[in-house]
C-alpha cells in the first residue's frame, strides 16, 4: 500500500485518474492533509475519502525517544519495519528548521562521522522522510520554517526519494516549505550533484568539504578517492551556474588536522571564482576521542584568513550539543544501550 506522506502532486494525480476522478482531487486532498482541516474538505466528499484510506495509508512513525534543550530538540523515530532514524529540530524565533535523514546508517564512511559506524542498512522511502517534518511539527506545535537534508545517511545515494521528498515539501499544497529554505548536504557525489542541477530540482545544495586538497579529505573521506576535490568544485560550479544558487560549502575544524591557517589559505584559493560561501562548523565529539574540536582562537584565526581573502563566510552557533545531536549520534546511543541490554550479566 503507497503512504501518502511519499506521494508527489503528480503521483496522487494518476491515483485519482485510475479511480475515475477528476486529476484536481489531489490537490484538494493535500490541502486537506497537510493543510490540517479536519473531516470531509473541499472537493473530497466523505465517501471518496474512505475510499483513499481504504487504498493508501496515512501512517506516521512512531517517537521512540525525545531529547530536548533551549536550542534543539532531537527525536528518534521507530518506522514500521523496527528501523530507527533521527530528526533534530532546531529552535528559532520565527519557526523552526527540521534536519531529516534519508538512510537507516550511511556508507561514506567519513572518519569523524557517528552514522558512518553504523553501516546503511537501507534506504529510507520519500514518506519516511516527509513524515520526520511532520512528526516534529506534529510534537512542537511549531510551524516549521526550513528543511535541511543533514541528517543520517547520504541523500544523493538515496537520489529518487530524496527529490520526490523535495518535490512534497516544496509543494504549495505540499508542506509549502520555499525552496530557498530546503538544503540537501552531500559528502561529494559529483555525478548526482550535476544531476541535481540538471534535473532543476528546487533546493538549496551543501557541500561537506572539510578539507582542502586531496591528500588530506581522502583520509577523512573515502568518497574522495572517488570523486577527488577537483572534479567537486567543478560540479559545484556547475550547479551554482546552472541554478543560480551560492552553494554552501561545510568546513568543520578539527584541531591540529584541518584547522591551520595554511588549510584556510589553501582553502581560499581552492574556492576563489566560486559562487559559494563557507560555513564553519565545530567538530562534535563523538566518543572517540580521535579528534579535538578547535578552540575559539584558532577558529577566528581560520576565519580571519578567508575573510581576508575575500571569501564569504559564517561561523555556524552550536546548537543541541548536550543532546548527542551530531549526526548519528542519539541512534548510536540507543543501539548502545539496547545492545548492553541483551548482554548477559
Ligand atoms: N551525508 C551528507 C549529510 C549528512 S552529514 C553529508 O556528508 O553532507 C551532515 C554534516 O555533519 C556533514 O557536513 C558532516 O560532515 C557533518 N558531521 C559529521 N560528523 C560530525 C561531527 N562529529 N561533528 C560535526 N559535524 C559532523
Amino acid at each position: 500500500m503507497m503512504n501518502f506522506y511519499g506521494m508527489t502532486r503528480e503521483m496522487l494525480r494518476k491515483y485519482f485518474v485510475s479511480q475515475g476522478e477528476g486529476t484536481s482531487k489531489a490537490k484538494f486532498l493535500m490541502r486537506a492533509v497537510y493543510g490540517g482541516a479536519e473531516g470531509p474538505t473541499e472537493g473530497i466528499s466523505e465517501e471518496l475519502m474512505r475510499k483513499v484510506k481504504r487504498d493508501i495509508s496515512f501512517e506516521l512513525p512512531t517517537v521512540e525517544e525525545k531529547r530536548e534543550d533551549d536550542t534543539a530538540c532531537k527525536y528518534l523515530l521507530r518506522l514500521p519495519d523496527g528501523c530507527t532514524v533521527e530528526t533534530v529540530r532546531m529552535k528559532e524565533p520565527y519557526g523552526d528548521a527540521v534536519c531529516v535523514s534519508t538512510q537507516v546508517g550511511c556508507n561514506m564512511g567519513c572518519v569523524f562521522c557517528e552514522s558512518g559506524r553504523l553501516k546503511k542498512v537501507r534506504d529510507l522511502e520519500a514518506w519516511e522522510i516527509t513524515t520526520q517534518v511532520i512528526a516534529a511539527a506534529r510534537d512542537s506545535g511549531r510551524k516549521i520554517c526550513s528543511v535541511t537534508v543533514m541528517g543520517i545517511g547520504e541523500p544523493l545515494d538515496n537520489y529518487g526519494e530524496t527529490v520526490k521528498f523535495i518535490e512534497i515539501v516544496t509543494d504549495q499544497f505540499g508542506l509549502s516549505i520555499p525552496p530557498r529554505r530546503v538544503t540537501v548536504s552531500t559528502a561529494g557525489l559529483v555525478p548526482q550533484i550535476k544531476k541535481l542541477a540538471a534535473d532543476g530540482v528546487l533546493c538549496n545544495l551543501a557541500v561537506s568539504l572539510h578539507a582542502p586538497d586531496d591528500e588530506l579529505r581522502r583520509r577523512l573521506m573515502p568518497v574522495n578517492r572517488k570523486y577527488p576535490v577537483g572534479e567537486l568544485i567543478s560540479a559545484m560550479r556547475e550547479f551554482s551556474e546552472m541554478r543560480n544558487r551560492r552553494v554552501a560549502v561545510e568546513y568543520m575544524l578539527m584541531s591540529g588536522v584541518n584547522s591551520s591557517p595554511a588549510c584556510a589559505q589553501k582553502l581560499a584559493e581552492l574556492l576563489a571564482g566560486i559562487k559559494c560561501y563557507v560555513n564553519i562548523i565545530a567538530y562534535n565529539p563523538t566518543g572517540r576521542g580521535e579528534f579535538k574540536t578547535a578552540e575559539r582562537e584558532e577558529t577566528m584565526a581560520f576565519y580571519d584568513v578567508l575573510k581576508k581573502n575575500g571569501v564569504r563566510v559564517t561561523l555556524r552557533r552550536k546548537m543541541g550539543e548536550g543532546l548527542s545531536a551530531a549526526c548519528g549520534q542519539l541512534r548510536s546511543d540507543s543501539m548502545n544501550a539496547s545492545r548492553h541490554e541483551s548482554m548477559p550479566t
